[in-house]
């Protein structure tokens, strides 16, 4: 996927996506969407795993843009949350950042999204959007679930401690005999990660130290530029 300088000119925007260009044939994408204030290695073995288990040929990142009101100290600007996830993926040659959300006028919503990735790779390949635990539960419950679940399918990252006796329950109601064309939602284990975001800003916010927590590149970005103090 090597380009020409002038081909990278013509697409320099958005050239972290450009796999829908480059006509690889792509069958199965990873899709990781979140907030990433910052990203840290939680994310990112998550992501690994999945390409390993699921046989996936990219992942693609994709940091939210910035929500209304809200850039301040506690939450970075989406331009360097997509900095920071552009430095964290850039030694895996599997892994792609994506400026969908972060050009993105306005609250970015998982619909559009996916919407929008189906508009690019069509209908032939499969789309696993991977989030945490957690994270599927709030987006499975939020509206156009229906039209959501017919264009992907779901990984599911178990969080340390978590119970999987409600996503179970979720799966149960929303693919009944109807719509139940194969597996939707896959659950996978991830080595026990209490790693977080909030846990990262409150150490730089309290000066402790957060080495070995994400990689070493994006801690240097932090403090290059004072986010979270
Ligand atoms: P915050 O603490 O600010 O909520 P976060 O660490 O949860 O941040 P997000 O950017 O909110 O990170 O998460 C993006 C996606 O990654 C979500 O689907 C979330 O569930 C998942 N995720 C976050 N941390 C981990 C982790 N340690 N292991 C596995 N998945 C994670
Ligand atoms: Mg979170």
């Amino acid at each position: 996927m090597y380009k020409s300088k002038e081909e990278r000119k013509l697409n320099d925007k958005d050239y972290t996506i450009d796999i829908e260009k480059s006509r690889m044939p792509v069958r199965r994408i990873g899709v990781m969407g979140g907030t990433f204030n910052p990203i840290h290695f939680g994310h990112l073995v998550t992501a690994q795993e999945a390409l390993g288990q699921f046989n996936l040929d990219k992942v693609i990142f994709i940091p939210t843009g910035d929500p209304p009101h809200k850039v301040g100290k506690d939450i970075a600007s989406s331009e360097d949350r997509y900095l920071m996830t552009v430095i964290a993926t850039a030694p895996n040659k599997n892994f792609l950042v994506s400026r969908i959300e972060t050009d993105r006028k306005g609250r970015s919503y998982t619909i559009d999204t996916v919407r929008e990735l189906r508009k690019i790779y069509g209908t032939g390949v499969t789309i696993y959007f991977i989030t945490g635990a957690d994270a599927i539960l709030e987006i499975l419950t939020w509206k156009n679930t229906e039209e959501i679940v017919s264009l992907c399918k779901f990984i599911a990252a178990t969080r340390p401690g978590y119970n999987l006796s409600r996503i179970k329950v979720l799966e149960k109601k929303l693919f009944n005999e109807k719509n139940n064309k194969g597996e939707k939602i896959f659950v996978m284990e991830v080595p026990a990660l209490a790693i977080s975001s909030t846990d990262i800003r409150s150490r730089v916010k309290n000066n402790r130290p957060i080495n070995y927590l994400l990689p070493g590149g994006v801690r240097s970005y932090i403090l290059k530029h004072g986010l979270y103090g």
